[in-house]
Formats: structure tokens, C-alpha cells, sequence
């Protein structure tokens, strides 16, 4: 049986304020948004994630976001706005939602990953690095891949620090039951994150060593788990971060562990060397999710 994503229950397009940013750590920046249409975005905790268009061309450019930017008719629309107007679309994790934040209205908080500097930064990093107040964005609402079966709470979760933010609001969502191992790789000791966690979570950070692959720490924590230190069956394995991290995790999990395909989320939530979203030529489902909305709908979450 292959498990079914769970749909956004947000429609369409919703515009937000940015209305403060964070300097968390050296490579992390939270960017909080709200006010615009904040009203109509339904929150559904775990690993709800987003489109999101930042207006590198320009306020007036987020006017001309075609209604369903994310489906593939409406992305061809949207690839028609001249570059250099047209708004930079990328995919981010809600961290935290709060109903009603210091603003006053409901708040949304976005935890980017800052890398690269200068021109290989990405225009996302560069953006959130530079984030202020009374900026807009729009966003699209995706759902959520991690969707275990019906009362399974134990977990293992497996993240590059791109995933750490979900991750983090998986916990944050589990009820307090929930047992099982989180193993999140952070770029440096200074990049670490706490978080709140069901106190049968047991979360370990893994410092990557300096120009170390990304994914690699977390693939060698996971390949040293013993048979006896997962958690016991049923249980939900969610693996993110860079391509190569899913993938490989995703096979040890399946060969090494026995744990069946349908209980493991993998998504490649970027690719070292290319641009997000990857043209669809150099794209595999493991990698953009956006590939994977127009392919098996279920490739890439848990297939
Ligand atoms: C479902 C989903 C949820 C995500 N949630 C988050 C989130 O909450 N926070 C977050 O920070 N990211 C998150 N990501 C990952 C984020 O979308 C990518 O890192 C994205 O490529 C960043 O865009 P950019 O414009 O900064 O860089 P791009 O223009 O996409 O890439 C430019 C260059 O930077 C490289 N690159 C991209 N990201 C990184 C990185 N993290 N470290 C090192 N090199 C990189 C690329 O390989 C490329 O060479 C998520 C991705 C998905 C699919």
C-alpha cells in the first residue's frame, strides 16, 4: 500500500508581510510573516511546506503570480513573466505557527538556511539575509509529505539542516507519546538549533565537518544505528535534505533495516550544484517535489 500525501487545505494564493527577521546562528535567519492574507492560511503542523515568491523584480511582480504557479499549466504561465521581473519561486517549511503572535494576528515563522555568499549565494539565502519588515511574499500552500498510518508515533527522522526546521515542527505536532530517534546534521556547533521534542524523542545533532558533502554525518549516524536502536515496528521514517541523503538513507532503511517502503517519507529538498526547482531535464522525484506533483503523485513522499 502507498501512503497518500496529505493535500493543503489553504487555496490559492496568499500574500504575507514579512514582519521581523532573526539572525538565529551563522547560517540560519527566521523570517517571520503575517498580516496580508494571513487569515486564510490553515496550519496543519508536521512538515507543512510552501511555495514561496519572493518579489525579486519588484512588489508589482507578485501580481502576476498565475493562481496555480505550482501545478504545470500555471507554472508555463509564470515562466512567461520576463526575467529579471519574474519572482523567484522556492519551497520552505512553516517552523512555527502561532494564532496570535506579538503582531497581534497570526504569525507564520520560515528558519532559512543561509550558504553560499556573494554570488553563489542562492536568491533565497540572499533574500532572508537581508529580510525586513513591510517586505511581501506570496506563498502557495503544499501539504504535508509526512503522513504516517493512523496511530503510529514512533518515528525516525533524518535531516540535512534544510530539514531541520520540519523535523523540528514534527516534534513540535507529535503528541507527547511519541517515541524515536531524530538525527539532524547542522553546517557548524554554532548552527545548532533546540528544540521542544516529545520527551521519547531522543534528538542528536550531528556537526558536519568542514567542506564535508552535506548529508554525509547523517548517513553515517544512521548507517551506526544498530538493529536494536530503532525503534521498534511499526514505525515512520521521514528523510530530507540534499538529494543524495534520501536516496541513499531510503535504501539502508529498506535493505539494512527492513523497513517497508511505505513507511518511509523521503524528499530531496535541494541538489548541491543546481538551482531549486531543478528544470524538470536534470530533475529526479526524489529531488523537487514540484517534478514529483506532475509524476507519481506519491514518489518522493513514500514510495
Ligand atoms: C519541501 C521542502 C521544504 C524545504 N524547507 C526548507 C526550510 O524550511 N529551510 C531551508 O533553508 N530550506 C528548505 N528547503 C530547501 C530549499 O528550498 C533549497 O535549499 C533552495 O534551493 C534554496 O534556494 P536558494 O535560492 O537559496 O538557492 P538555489 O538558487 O536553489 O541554489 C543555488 C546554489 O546553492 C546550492 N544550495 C541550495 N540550497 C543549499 C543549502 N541549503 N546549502 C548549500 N548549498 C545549497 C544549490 O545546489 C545551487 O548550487 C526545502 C525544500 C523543500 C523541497
Amino acid at each position: 500500500m502507498t501512503r497518500n500525501l496529505v493535500k493543503p487545505a489553504t487555496p490559492g494564493l496568499v500574500r504575507l508581510d514579512v514582519l521581523r527577521a532573526e539572525r538565529l546562528a551563522p547560517h540560519w535567519m527566521r523570517v517571520t510573516f503575517g498580516g496580508g492574507g494571513i487569515d486564510r492560511f490553515v496550519p496543519l503542523g508536521y512538515d507543512q511546506w510552501f511555495r514561496l515568491f519572493l518579489p525579486l523584480g519588484g512588489d508589482e511582480a507578485l501580481e502576476r503570480i498565475p493562481a496555480k504557479a505550482n501545478k504545470l499549466f500555471g507554472y508555463l504561465k509564470y515562466l512567461r513573466i520576463p526575467e529579471g521581473e519574474r519572482p523567484v519561486m522556492r519551497n520552505y517549511s512553516v517552523r512555527a505557527f502561532r494564532p496570535a503572535g506579538p503582531s497581534g494576528g497570526a504569525e507564520i515563522d520560515v528558519d532559512f538556511v543561509l550558504h553560499g555568499s556573494g554570488p553563489t549565494a542562492g536568491p533565497a539565502s540572499r533574500w532572508a539575509s537581508q529580510a525586513h519588515a513591510g517586505e511581501s511574499v506570496v506563498i502557495i500552500d503544499e501539504g504535508l509529505r509526512f503522513n504516517p498510518e493512523r496511530g503510529v508515533d514512533r518515528v525516525l527522522l533524518v535531516a540535512d539542516e534544510t530539514g531541520a526546521p520540519a523535523v523540528a515542527s514534527i516534534c513540535a505536532s507529535l503528541p507527547k507519546t511519541a517515541s524515536g530517534i531524530a538525527l539532524i546534521e547542522a553546517p557548524s556547533g554554532d548552527d545548532v538549533l533546540d528544540f521542544e521534542a516529545p520527551p521519547g524523542i531522543e534528538v542528536r545533532w550531528l556537526v558536519r565537518e568542514p567542506h564535508a558533502k552535506p548529508g554525509s554525518a547523517a548517513l553515517t549516524a544512521l548507517g551506526e544505528l544498530g538493529a536494536g536502536t530503532l525503534p521498534a515496528h511499526p514505525l515512520h521514517a521521514f528523510v530530507v535534505g540534499e538529494q543524495s541523503l534520501p536516496t541513499t538513507a531510503r535504501r539502508m532503511l529498506i535493505a539494512d533495516h527492513g523497513i517497508p517502503k511505505e513507511q518511509i517519507s523521503f524528499v530531496g529538498y535541494w541538489r548541491a550544484g543546481a538551482s531549486s526547482p531543478t528544470p524538470r531535464s536534470q530533475a529526479t522525484d526524489e529531488h523537487d517535489p514540484f517534478d514529483a506533483s506532475r509524476g507519481s503523485a506519491e514518489s518522493g513522499a513514500s514510495a
